[in-house]
C-alpha cells in the first residue's frame, strides 16, 4: 500500500525531552514541575478510585458525564467569581474537558469552517497552529517583540481579514511570560467587536503571576459575549498529567464547543475530576505558597543565565524565561539545543520552534536565536543547570 506520513511531527517538547533523557541532560525544556501537586488533591483522587465514588460523582471509575461533573462546574463558576468578580452558570457556561488543550481542539474544530482564519500572537503554544489546520484554517501570526512582548494592535487590526474567525490569545504567555493589561486587553476586545471576530483566551498560567495580576479578557467591557476562556488544573496545581481542563464562555458558544468534544474524548476521569472540584474552593493557600516558591525559582534562574553571560527576560508570569543567545554569539538556537544537550547537559526548547515557518515563507521564522528555560524546578535543579552552563563558557 502507499505509505503513510504523520500528519504533523514529533512536538519540540517531546523531542527536546527525549534528548535530554538519551544525554542525561538537566530537563528545562518541556513544562513541567518536578514536585507533584499537594497530596491532599491527590488523595481525593486516589480514595475516589479506590472506593468508585466521589462527591458529586456517582461512579467515579466509569464513565462520567460528557459535560463533565457537575461539581467541577459548580467550583469553576465559584473560582471565576472569587477570583475575578465573574458571573458564570455552572449549569450552561462551563464545559469540562481533557487539558486546556482539548479545549483549544474542540473550539476550533467547533467555531471554525474551513478557509477561514485564525489570528494567534507569535511566539504561540504550539498546539494552536497543528489545531487551525486540522480545521482547515488559515494559521496567521502577528508578532510579538522583545523585551515587554505586549501586542500590538495596530498590527493585529491590520492582520483581520473578511475571513478572520478567531482570535487565539493566550495571558499569561508561553514563551514569554507577559501578562496582558486589563486597558489592553479592552482595546483588543473593540478590535474584535469592529470586525465580528471571537476570541479564545488560553489562560492556564492564571495562577502564576508573580507581578501584578491576572485580568481574563472575560472580564473586560464587552469582552464576556464574544470570548471561551481555556484554563487547566495541570499549572494551577502541578497536576499536568491529570488532564483536568476547563472552558467558560456564553451558552451558545459552550454548547457548540461540546457538540464536537462528545466526538474527541466523550469525557474525562471522574475521579481526578472530583478531586479538582475540591482543589479549586480550598486550594488558595497552596496557590499562594506555590506562586511564592515559582518567583524565587525565577530569580534563582535568571541570576544563573546572567552569570552565565545571557541578557533573559524576567518574565512577569508563567514558568519559562526566555533569552537571545545572540548574546553569546549563537544564532541558531535550534541547533544550539542539540550541542547544549550534549556537551552542557542542559535542554531548553528553542523558541524559534514556537514560531511557525509556514507564516513566514521564505523568510527566517522570528526568534531563531532565541532559547526558553523552565524554572519550575526544585532550587537544586536550577543551580545545577546553571553551573553546567557556567561551565560550558
Ligand atoms: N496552553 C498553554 C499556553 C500551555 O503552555 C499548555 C501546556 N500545558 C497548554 C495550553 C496545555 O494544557 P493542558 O496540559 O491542560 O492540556
Ligand atoms: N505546556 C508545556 C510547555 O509549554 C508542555 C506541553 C507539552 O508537552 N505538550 O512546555
Amino acid at each position: 500500500r502507499t505509505p503513510v506520513t504523520p500528519r504533523h511531527p514529533p512536538s519540540i517538547f517531546e523531542t527536546m525531552t527525549r534528548l535530554a533523557r538519551q544525554h542525561g541532560a538537566v530537563n528545562l525544556g518541556q513544562g513541567f514541575p518536578d514536585a507533584d501537586g499537594p497530596e491532599w488533591i491527590r488523595s481525593l483522587a486516589a480514595e475516589a478510585i479506590l472506593t468508585g465514588r466521589a462527591d458529586g460523582v456517582e461512579h467515579a471509575n466509569q464513565y462520567a458525564p460528557g459535560r463533565g461533573d457537575p461539581a467541577l462546574h459548580r467550583a469553576v463558576a465559584d473560582h471565576q467569581r472569587r477570583h475575578y468578580g465573574m458571573k458564570v452558570d455552572p449549569d450552561r457556561e462551563v464545559l469540562v474537558t481533557t487539558g486546556a488543550t482539548e479545549g483549544i481542539a474542540a473550539a476550533l474544530l467547533a467555531l471554525v469552517q474551513p478557509g477561514d482564519e485564525v489570528l494567534a500572537f507569535e511566539p504561540y503554544y504550539d498546539s494552536y497552529a497543528a489545531v487551525a489546520t486540522l480545521a482547515g484554517a488559515r494559521f496567521v501570526t502577528v508578532p510579538l517583540t522583545a523585551p515587554d512582548f505586549q501586542p500590538d494592535l495596530e498590527a493585529l487590526e491590520s492582520a483581520i481579514t473578511g475571513h478572520t474567525r478567531i482570535l487565539l490569545l493566550n495571558t499569561p504567555h508561553n514563551p514569554t511570560g507577559a501578562v496582558i493589561p486589563p486597558a489592553v486587553l479592552s482595546q483588543m476586545v473593540a478590535v474584535c467587536a469592529r470586525h465580528d471576530v471571537l476570541i479564545l483566551s488560553d489562560e492556564v498560567y492564571e495562577h502564576l503571576v508573580y507581578e501584578g495580576r491576572h485580568h481574563p479578557v472575560a472580564s473586560v467591557p464587552g469582552g464576556w459575549e464574544r470570548t471561551l476562556t481555556v484554563s487547566s488544573a495541570g499549572k494551577s496545581f502541578s497536576l499536568t498529567g491529570w488532564k483536568v481542563g476547563w472552558l467558560t464562555g456564553p451558552a451558545d458558544l459552550v454548547e457548540s464547543v461540546y457538540s464536537v468534544k462528545q466526538f474527541l474524548t466523550y469525557s474525562s476521569g471522574p475521579a481526578y475530576q472530583a478531586a479538582i472540584a475540591r482543589a479549586l474552593p480550598d486550594g488558595d493557600g497552596f496557590l499562594a505558597a506555590q506562586r511564592d516558591r515559582y518567583r524565587s525559582a525565577r530569580d534563582t534562574l535568571v541570576a544563573g543565565l546572567r552569570s552565565a553571560g545571557l541578557d533573559p527576560v524576567v518574565p512577569a508570569a508563567g514558568y519559562f524565561t526566555v533569552a537571545d543567545l545572540a548574546a553569546l554569539g549563537v544564532d541558531d538556537a535550534q541547533a544550539a539545543a542539540a550541542v547544549l544537550a550534549e556537551r552542557a547537559g542542559v535542554v531548553g526548547i528553542p523558541v524559534g520552534a514556537l514560531c511557525g515557518p509556514a507564516e513566514h515563507p521564505g523568510g527566517p521564522a522570528p526568534f531563531g536565536s532565541w532559547m526558553r528555560w523552565a524554572f519550575c524546578k526544585s532550587p537544586d535543579v536550577l543551580t545545577e543547570a546553571v553551573a553546567r552552563l557556567q561551565g560550558l563558557g
